[in-house]
């Protein structure tokens, strides 16, 4: 733990507060790999494997894939090579029992959970971001008309890659993923307040103001 051991970090949040744009430049700054269960579901969506399509169902509703799943996959993530370090979770977990089971598999390589970013934002706010949210097809970057568009039309700006609205970036599954996200996630809010480990971080910030709040508090 620490300075010393690995360093496990959790981004908690609502969708559409800007995790996953956090987390690309929290990574870049703390050497972690971003460990997204989101981005492994897509991965395998893309790459056609059971997984894959057993998430597929789940996820073009704005449902929660099931535990069990959804635990194994990500377990078997922190164990590669490039998780020696530790990493830095976003969108994992989300439910209680994918909190306890991750408490657990650290626990039991001798490690703990470093800290939880929790941000979060009213519900108005998360509409507006979701609603002109487009992914690079590629990479996986992540773009907003409004708040950081690319500097092309349609382009990525990292790898040049071609960008995309999600298929579960639609109205209706907005306003279903942020239902899911008060009964099933917001739960661990408390949960890990009870541990000691949630930091909250004002998600009404700009990008910047809100690196900088994260920033402060990894570093701290
Ligand atoms: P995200 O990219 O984090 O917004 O996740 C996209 C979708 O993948 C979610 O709406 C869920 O269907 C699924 N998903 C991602 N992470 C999890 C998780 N930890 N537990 C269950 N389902 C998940």
């Amino acid at each position: 733990m620490g300075e010393t051991g690995p360093r496990y970090i959790v981004l908690l949040g609502p969708p559409g507060v800007g995790k996953g744009t956090q987390a690309e430049r929290l990574t870049e700054r703390l050497s972690l790999p971003h460990v997204a269960s989101g981005d492994l579901f897509r991965q395998n969506l893309k790459a056609e494997t059971a997984l894959g399509l057993q998430a597929k169902t789940y996820m073009d509703r704005g449902a929660l894939v099931p535990d069990d799943i959804t635990i194994a996959m990500v377990v078997d993530r922190l164990a590669q090579p490039d998780c020696a370090a530790g990493a830095l979770l976003d969108g994992f977990p989300r439910t209680v029992a994918q909190a306890q089971a991750l408490e657990d598999a650290l626990a039991q390589q001798g490690h703990a959970l470093e800290t939880v970013l929790y941000i979060d934002a009213p519900a108005d706010v998360l509409l507006a971001r979701l609603g002109g949210r487009w992914t690079c097809r590629q990479c996986g970057a992540v773009y907003h008309l409004l708040f950081s568009p690319p500097r092309v039309a349609g382009r990525c700006d990292e790898c040049g890659g071609e960008l995309y609205q999600r298929a579960d970036d639609t109205p209706e599954t907005h306003r279903r993923r942020i239902a899911v996200y008060q009964e099933q996630t917001a739960p661990l809010v408390d949960w890990y307040k009870t541990r000691d480990l949630l930091t909250e971080i004002d998600g009404t910030l700009d990008i910047d103001g809100m690196t900088a709040a994260l920033v402060a508090t990894v570093e701290a």
